[in-house]
């Protein structure tokens, strides 16, 4: 009989895989909403089973339910991540958690119902609902932190030890399941006295469940030749953020950041995201470069023309800066006459021919009043070089910047590979 059990277990998670999969797989052609749908009816299924279909296995007594039913919605969420992204996850994550909340308040509203009989013998018959109401509160509460979790301790295991993905999927469905297990228990310990014994029954059948949906979904990504899953090159909180809707205040902050004068970003937004975007791009194996560009001697502009005409050239100067840029690179207005650029993927080579450009447009195309020429001149930094924090590539290209102002000014100065620390555009020709 135990046998019999097990491999009708075996059974379930492998239909219940397959079918899901196959929904997911299928998602351009039939639509998303397909498999999402899917997901939300199974959640009955498994309350329900959770709450009073048990079968005796070689290690204990389980509830397909609570390990086949709830590790496999935790791993078709996780699934979902993988083959779209956070902000596509949320919709079963939240529909799940706010549909969970709406049944247990239908519940509690329908037992004051006088309900009449209309089958004969039978009772209507809501005390299981009544019994776990409580109990379905915490569950959609742990349901909804489990589904968080497994996302983001993915994401950090790819990160922190370039894990293949067998293990990946099995170390965040178990240490996700542990957490659930313990969680879920002492609740219904404190409740309904639930023996250890039922913790460590159930323990073992997630466990299991975990193993078999870990290896079937590594299957399904290598036949679906999607076996070199990259890291996520977002910042885990990112994604955190995206999962848990706070992109939104992203937004908010996103239309805030900018500088008055001359419309780009400025100083605050560079301390509040540079930091992010080269750990980004990192971790993603390509390599970001930095410019700080200053105005040459303009603070004579300023004495000789007056304020407003210097911000005439401010303006100008900015606007020269972001038309020579891609339409990637972040330009900021860094204090009052000096600018940053962040390029990123760009070669240190490419962005000093880059500054160069820049320095020439300012040259030919900004006068003063007086018909002089507007000059700047710019230092140049690059992460695979001079180091992958925003601070070591500030001060890189600003001490180029001084080596540029000493030189002459109206240059550009890139690294020297010798130690003179100077290097003008003429020697990447
Ligand atoms: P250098 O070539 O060595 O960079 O000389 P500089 O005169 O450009 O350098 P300095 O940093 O001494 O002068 C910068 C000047 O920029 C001083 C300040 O009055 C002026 N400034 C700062 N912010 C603004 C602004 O928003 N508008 C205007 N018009 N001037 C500004
Ligand atoms: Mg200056
Ligand atoms: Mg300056």
């Amino acid at each position: 009989m135990e046998f019999n059990n097990l491999i009708l277990f075996f059974v379930e998670a492998l239909v219940y895989f397959a079918f899901m999969v196959t929904l997911l797989h299928q998602r351009h052609r039939i639509g998303i909403g397909v498999f999402i749908t899917a997901l939300g009816v199974m959640h009955f299924l498994e309350t329900y089973l959770a709450a009073v279909f048990y079968v005796q296995l070689p290690f204990g007594v389980l509830s397909p339910g609570s390990s086949i039913l709830f590790s496999g919605k935790l791993m078709m969420i996780l699934l979902l991540y993988i083959k779209e992204d956070a902000g596509i996850v949320r919709a079963p994550i939240y529909g799940l958690l706010a549909g969970n909340f709406l049944t247990v308040l239908l519940a509690l509203i329908l037992q004051y119902h006088d309900t009449v009989s209309v089958v004969p013998g039978r009772v209507v018959d809501l005390s299981f609902i009544d019994e776990m109401g409580w109990l379905m509160l915490w569950g959609t509460t742990l349901l909804y932190i489990d589904a968080l979790a497994i996302i983001l301790i993915y994401e950090r295991l790819g990160r922190s030890r370039r894990m293949p993905i067998w293990p990946r999927l099995f170390l965040s469905g178990a240490v996700v399941l542990t957490f659930d297990q313990v969680g879920f228990f002492a609740v219904l310990h404190l409740l309904n006295a639930a023996p250890l014994s039922v913790l460590w029954g159930g323990w073992i059948a997630k466990m299991l469940a975990t193993l078999v949906f870990a290896t079937l979904t590594t299957g399904y990504l290598r036949l679906a030749r999607i076996s070199a899953i990259p890291v996520s090159s977002r910042p885990i909180a990112d994604i955190f953020n995206d999962l848990t809707f706070r992109e939104r205040y992203e937004d908010l902050l996103d239309r805030s950041g900018r500088d008055a004068l001359t419309g780009l970003w400025d100083r605050s937004r560079l301390e509040y995201e540079g930091q992010r975007l080269l750990q980004a791009s990192v971790m993603a194996g390509s390599m970001t470069s930095l410019m700080v560009v200053d105005a040459d001697h303009f603070k004579t502009i300023n004495d000789d023309f007056g304020h407003l005409a210097g911000d005439q050239v401010l303006k100008a100067t900015a606007a020269a800066l972001q038309q020579c840029m891609r339409s990637g690179d972040r330009v900021y207005r860094f204090g009052g006459e000096e600018f940053v650029v962040l390029c990123e993927g760009l070669s240190h080579g490419d962005t000093v021919a880059r500054a160069e450009q820049v320095r020439r447009a300012v040259e030919e195309q900004i006068v003063r009043p007086d018909g002089r020429p507007v000059t700047i001149s710019i230092g140049v930094s690059s992460s695979d070089h001079d180091g992958t924090t925003l601070i070591a590539l500030l001060s890189a290209a600003d001490r180029r910047l001084y080596a540029a102002k000493r030189g002459g000014r109206n240059k550009v100065v890139g690294k020297d590979l010798s130690d003179a620390d100077v290097r003008t555009v003429d020697d990447f020709a």
